[in-house]
């Protein structure tokens, strides 16, 4: 074996440590539940591997994590015998974080303890939370398929070094030892640690065990036996039936899958049966993850092919405009050597897709429905992802229609609360669109001199200031047989609401006007196309609209600050 190598931590790894460990210190239990979901992270990874490489297993086939705890020397071992680390894997995997959006990641802390562990929980927080208990970590593994002579021990004290050894290691996988602060003696106990494993790791569906102890007589005390036991159920939790799960045992169970913190917001499980069949699990997280706009960020669910991990991120099973969704498809049509490529192209695949769409539509219509608080919260997070599904999944789009909220001139204020539906239902008699308004914010909409005609007759209208909203307007045109329509482009109908008196007078107007109007056309003949008395002003003298077919004046605003 060669000497140890001393090096160190990225500098993101060295920030994340600190932080770790004084925002998430009231819940620092979870390290636990990390260091078990690493394990069978690692198992799942060894089951995928060994369908084309039956060797790695090399005989050992009963995957398990196991726990153990010794009193003289404070410490905990998490071990498994999964697909375990090389020596450059665990310099890569251990000492850096490759994630995607990481600086940004950073650039969002406060140092505000409270906000901060929300946003580390977003962020994952994994293998560095032993250092929320452990002033010393050892790792001790060896990859399935390297000689024993290839093992690595990796030890920090999470200071911002670590060094690496090669070591002898008889067993494949990872053995991760804690070697416990001062003052963190309560989880020395078999009681303890079968509690928090209960609570973490039930959803699991690999063997979590602890060694068996037994009241000793004579010693008057618990003493260990040698032989393990299970501390969970061991079955995958989306294989069980619905009466068979737990709420608690769901929410721990998406905190596993999606490195989440927090729990969810809803979640839907579905056996589905007949031409294509597949589990579902799938979840709507509370909180949008900081990097939700970032093209290269993490999305989409985990992929099994009946029980055997295949990938996770698996993006090709559902729609991008769902890509917060969270959770589990496990598939019994796909072949058990499906590649990403394989995915784009397989027609099971697109069954699997639309399935699942149609269920995450359902679940949000249920939740609309009825648990309103929670749709209001989901839309503040995910809202304006959901908008772009207008453009992106026609098929849906009446569906998707009924989801959108929007503010109005209805509410007074910024708030998304409005439905299509709402205001088709206070639409006035002889109004046949519904009228929207787009800016760069709430206010500039609201502000807008176009609306004056539209407060003087008591019509609403629909305050739009999202950055997909003119996407979204492009594709979607109706609702309920109404046309969507823009207050600031030309040819309003509002002429047909007004009564005879109001014609009249209109005619009236204009008469009296023809002179200014020709006046002004004339000079301003090269920069409009038409000048005309209009009845949608009250109090603002003149406004400028634009053709039916012709681009917003937002829109045209938005290409020309892009350079176009
Ligand atoms: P995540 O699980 O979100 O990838 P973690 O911080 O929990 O992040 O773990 C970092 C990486 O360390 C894992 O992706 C994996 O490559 C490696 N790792 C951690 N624990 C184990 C283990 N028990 N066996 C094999 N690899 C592991
Ligand atoms: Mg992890």
């Amino acid at each position: 074996a060669d000497a140890a190598q001393t090096l160190g931590f990225q500098a993101e790894v060295k920030q994340l440590l600190h932080l770790m460990i004084h925002s998430l210190y009231s819940n620092k239990e979870i390290f636990l539940r990390e260091l078990v979901s690493n394990a069978s992270d690692a198992c799942d990874k060894l089951r995928f591997e060994a369908i084309d490489q039956p060797d790695l297993l090399a005989g050992d086939t009963d995957l398990h994590v196991r726990v153990d705890y010794n009193k003289e020397n404070r410490t905990i071992t998490i071990s498994d015998n999964g697909v375990g680390l090389s020596r450059d894997e665990a310099i890569a995997n251990l000492g850096t974080i490759a994630r995607s959006g990481t600086k940004e990641f950073f650039s969002k802390l406060t140092g505000d303890k409270q906000k901060d562990a929300q946003l580390i929980g977003q962020f994952g927080v994994g293998f560095y939370s032993s250092f929320i208990v452990a002033d010393k970590v050892t790792v001790r593994s060896r990859r399935a398929g390297l000689p024993s002579a290839d093992g690595v021990e990796w030890i920090s004290d999470g200071q911002g070094e670590f060094t690496v050894s090669q070591i002898d290691k008889a067993d494949r996988g990872t053995e991760v030892t804690l070697h416990l602060r001062e003052d963190e003696d309560d989880f020395l106990s078999n009681w303890k640690l079968r509690e928090v494993l209960r609570r973490y790791s039930d959803h699991i569906s690999l063997p979590v065990q602890m060694l068996k102890e037994e009241w000793d007589k004579d010693k008057g005390e618990q003493v260990k036996q040698d032989e393990w036991e299970s501390v969970n159920q061991a079955s995958a939790l989306w294989t069980r039936s619905k009466s068979e799960v737990t709420d608690e045992q769901y929410r721990e169970f998406y905190k596993h899958v999606s490195h989440d913190f927090d729990d969810p917001l809803a979640w839907t499980h579905n056996r589905v049966e007949g031409r294509n069949e597949y589990t579902q699990l799938l979840f709507i997280p509370k909180r949008a993850p900081f990097d939700l706009y970032d093209r290269d960020a993490r999305r989409g669910v985990n992929l099994y092919v009946k029980r055997v991990f295949i990938m996770d991120d698996a993006e090709q099973l559902l729609p991008s405009y769902l890509r917060f969704v969270r959770g589990v498809i496990d598939s019994a049509d796909l072949p058990l050597n499906v590649s990403r490529e394989l995915l784009q192209e397989s027609r099971d695949v697109k069954a699997i897709r639309e399935g699942s769409t149609k269920r995450v539509l359902s679940m949000l219509e249920d939740m609309a429905e009825n648990k309103k608080e929670d749709y209001a919260t989901f839309w503040a997070e995910f809202g304006q992802v959901l908008k772009e599904g207008t453009g992106e999944d026609a098929a849906n789009i009446e569906r998707l229609s009924k989801l959108l909220r929007f503010a109005s001139t209805n509410e007074e204020s910024d708030a998304q609360v409005v439905t299509l539906a709402d205001y088709v239902s206070r639409m006035k008699e002889g109004q046949d669109k519904i009228y929207y308004v787009t800016a760069d914010s709430y206010m500039g909409g609201y502000n807008s001199p176009q609306l004056e005609i539209f407060r003087k007759k008591g019509i609403e209208v629909l305050v739009l200031w999202d950055r997909v909203d003119e996407w979204m307007l492009s594709h979607l045109r109706k609702f309920d047989y109404k046309e969507l329509a823009s207050v600031a482009k030309g040819g309003l109908d509002l002429e047909a609401m007004a009564d005879d008196n109001e014609k009249k007078h209109q005619t009236e107007v204009a008469e009296q006007f023809k002179p200014l109007v020709e006046r002004l056309q004339e000079s301003l003949k090269d920069r409009v196309k038409e000048v005309r008395v209009s009845s949608r002003l009250v109090d603002s003298p003149s406004c400028v609209v634009v053709g039916q077919n012709e681009l917003s004046p937002h829109l045209q605003r938005m290409l020309k600050a892009a350079g176009q």
